[in-house]
């Protein structure tokens, strides 16, 4: 049977009691967390959110809430009320806030009953994750998950805060519109009232939030909710939510200040401090120097040793003259077997195949022809990686451009690529010897990194065109303008875009933005738009430039994933209160699914069901 609420109140939370509250008469409300029963007596700890409180139910004493104890369980849902008082010395817990003291329970409540649950909230292994999401409510009773929570509560709270201290004002822009290019596919809503007319889910507020500022309003944020149809892919959300914001009159650095401020601002919400302004480094740097354009700078960089090398090495080595050879320095390798370094040597070829070749800097330091060579390679990308000597156990490899190369000569960004990727797979394989991807408490722990300057445009070898690189909306750089490069050499224009970078993750990205029609129409036409195309998709835009526009920029940056880094959990599923699986499917709710004819009727829709 179970019992009513009545008028009762909690008068304490189950994380609030301590040794002075003893003596206290008190009345707590929770979940059965665990229930051991000694006989005459029972223990219950009780819990809720702010932690957990051990009730006894004593025969003697409360002989009705006794027998009630007797038969709760797991999850049941109770009140307890009765006195609070010390424990005996040997049964304080450390471990638990509240261990010092326990309550004298006179009166227990069973408010509610609960079915046997399919994992335990009080249970340390964690249940498989399709039954976590499944019964996500049961889940996020875990104590992970409900700390989880409170700081992605405190970051976002954070955040604001900071932005409101910078003037900036809070607007919501509509779910329901446009079409928005941000490179992903539109989650498309049919109009019932339009037949065949939908409203597309925003991919990310961006031409709202432009038009904000051309509507005076100078700073705009939003904690926005975007939605991609993207394809499926581990740590990807349909819907996800972006710190987003937009300024009037900035150039780059007070955008960088502002982002700058907010995540100091979220990391004080764990209590770590960060160092600001970030670094800086050009996308043109990052790649020459890490072969990515979102580098992590817990590792040394690359380094381009082909200076150490004279013609008649070059030649015997059969080495490409003309390209970059580049060196890879990974600290703190463990040593090798000599068959182990035969194997690694005959991978690195492998990886480095076909038009590079792995340079095995150990065997020419034991040959007398190449031993100086050997030498000087080493001191180089000693010097370039900040070390004072590349011991062995920093080992290099060493990425040569076979002579007749087949890859284009021209540009050697590939090259950088190629060898920055190899760089990121020796650095996860060797991790557990050089540890610097662990935690160490240190200003080392969070190495972020603003990359600027990056290339406009992007040559999209299957539709044999040039695309934008970050959105159609980002300035082009105004002496590449001035310069006439748009159209003469679009692939050196440089777009006033930048990114965000934390230990090799992208946290977000923004530009300065085009302000001008006139510019705004050039871009469009440089993408291969006609006018047409471009009224037909962003008149209302390109009307909106036209009444006075001035310069803005903004930049964008995930929520989830900056929640994901300060909690330090796993994957975003894990700060996501009801996220969707690999596959976009809510495995508690069970969408997406079918839906009735007659609804379908209404919007105008007739499903053409591939067999
Ligand atoms: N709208 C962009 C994005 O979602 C960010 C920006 O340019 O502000 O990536």
């Amino acid at each position: 049977m179970l019992d009513f609420l009545g008028t009762r109140q909690r008068s304490h939370n189950c994380g609030q009691l301590r040794a002075a509250d003893a003596g206290q008469t008190v009345t707590l409300m929770g979940w059965v967390n665990r229930r051991r029963d000694h006989g005459s007596l029972i223990f219950l700890d009780v819990r809720d959110r702010y932690g957990i409180t051990q009730a006894v139910l004593d025969k003697d004493l409360a002989p009705e809430g006794h027998a009630k104890a007797e038969s709760a369980r797991p999850e049941y849902v109770v009140c307890a009320i009765g006195k609070v008082r010390l424990r005996g010395p040997e049964s304080v817990n450390p471990k638990m806030p509240t261990g010092e003291i326990e309550i004298a329970a006179t009166e227990l409540l069973i408010l509610n009953d609960a079915k046997l649950a399919p994992f335990s909230p009080a249970e340390e292994a964690i249940a498989n994750e399709e039954v976590r999401l499944k019964y996500r409510y049961l889940d996020l009773r875990r104590p992970e998950m409900q700390r989880n929570f409170e700081i992605r509560h405190k970051v976002a709270l954070a955040v604001r805060e900071y932005l409101n201290a910078q003037n900036f004002f809070e607007i919501e822009t509509p779910f329901m519109t446009r079409s928005t290019p941000e490179g992903a596919r539109d989650y498309l809503v049919p109009s019932r009232v339009h037949p065949g007319h939908f409203y597309a889910l925003p991919q990310s507020p961006q031409l709202f939030k432009q038009i904000l500022m051309i509507s005076g309003l100078d700073r705009y944020f939003q904690i926005a909710r975007c939605f991609r149809d993207e394809d499926l892919r581990a740590d990807r959300q349909p819907e996800f939510t972006q710190i987003d914001l937009e300024m009037t009159f900035p150039q780059q650095e007070d955008i960088f200040r502002v982002v700058e401020g907010f995540l100091k601002a979220s990391y004080e919400v764990i209590g770590e401090q960060i160092a600001t302004p970030f670094p800086r480094m050009t996308y043109d740097d990052a790649i020459r120097s890490y072969g990515i354009d979102k580098p992590d700078l817990r590792l040394p960089p690359m380094t381009d040793v082909r200076d150490q090398f004279t013609t008649e090495e070059l030649a015997s080595l059969k080495i490409e003259p003309r390209l970059p050879i580049i060196a890879i320095v990974i600290p703190n390798r463990s040593a090798m077997s000599n068959t182990q370094k035969k194997a690694f040597a005959g991978e690195m070829n492998a990886a480095a195949a076909p038009d590079l070749a792995y340079l095995d800097v150990e065997r020419l330091a034991g040959s007398p022809l190449y031993a100086a060579l050997a030498q000087r390679i080493d001191a180089a990308a000693a010097m370039h990686c900040g070390l004072e000597r590349v011991e062995p156990e920093h080992r290099l490899v060493v990425l040569s451009p076979r002579v007749g190369i087949t890859a284009p000569a021209k540009d050697h960004l590939w090259l950088y690529k190629k060898a920055g990727q190899l760089r990121l797979d020796l650095a996860k394989r060797f991790e557990a010897d050089h540890k610097a991807f662990e935690k160490k408490g240190n200003a080392d722990d969070y190495k972020f990194l603003w990359v600027t300057d990056f290339p406009f445009f992007e040559w999209d070898e299957a539709g044999r065109t040039w695309t934008f690189a970050h959105h159609p909306f980002t300035s082009p750089h105004e002496d590449d303008l001035v310069a006439g490069r748009m159209t003469s050499d679009p692939e050196a224009v440089r777009a006033l875009a930048y990114d965000i970078v934390l230990n090799g993750m992208e946290l977000g990205s923004g530009s300065i933005r085009i302000h001008r029609q006139d510019v705004q129409q050039q871009i469009f036409r440089a993408l291969g738009m006609s006018d047409e195309e471009a009224k037909e998709r962003f008149g209302f835009f390109l009307e909106a430039l036209q009444y006075g526009t001035p310069p803005h920029g903004g930049i964008a940056l995930g929520l989830d994933r900056l929640v994901m880094i300060l909690a330090g959990a796993q994957s975003l599923r894990e700060v996501i209160a009801f996220p969707k699986t690999a596959k976009a499917i809510d495995l508690m709710v069970d969408a997406p699914t079918p839906v009735s004819d007659q609804q379908l009727k209404e919007l105008h829709i007739r499903p053409v069901l591939k067999g």
